[in-house]
């Protein structure tokens, strides 16, 4: 029995989260360089999950005689190219993110301008929005989306 394909990363855990230091500015260099190099190493990882997933993908791939054998493993390739998806528009994100850090436009609300704070953005490094803005987007959403 192959295993189902992995859930690509939302979050990534793999870093010492930022102390700032006294005084220091919200979205200092320092602090930019701090989520840049988290987004990098995000972004590493994930890339090896997509070579991965190709590898085992090109692995598996068999001739079954039985129809069923041939239905799973259509499946299970349906599957893990979602996942391959999901992992690519991940990535995309991930590069637009780095690309505001490049141009200092990286930390604060893309509604209202507050900051987004620092625990957020590890969380998810690349929110736009603050937690009120985004809570107040997913009401929105559902509202509108049924
Ligand atoms: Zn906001």
């Amino acid at each position: 029995m192959a295993k189902t394909a992995d859930q690509p990363r939302e979050r990534f855990t793999n870093f010492t989260p930022y102390e700032m230091k006294k005084g220091e500015e919200y979205m200092s260099a320092e602090m930019l360089q701090h989520f840049k190099e988290l987004l990098l190493r995000w972004k590493q990882e994930l890339m090896e999950e997509v070579d991965r997933t190709m590898h085992h993908m090109q692995e598996d791939a068999a001739n079954y005689a039985d129809p069923s054998d041939r239905a799973t493993q259509e499946e299970e390739f349906s599957l893990e190219l979602r996942t391959r998806d999901r992992e690519r528009k991940l990535i995309k994100k991930i590069d637009q993110t780095i690309d505001r850090i490049d141009k200092d436009d990286y930390g604060f609300c893309d509604q209202c301008g507050v900051e987004i704070g620092t625990r957020r953005l590890e969380a998810r490094p690349t929110a736009t929005l603050c937690i009120d803005c985004k809570t107040l987007a997913e009401i929105r959403e559902r509202q509108t989306g049924i």
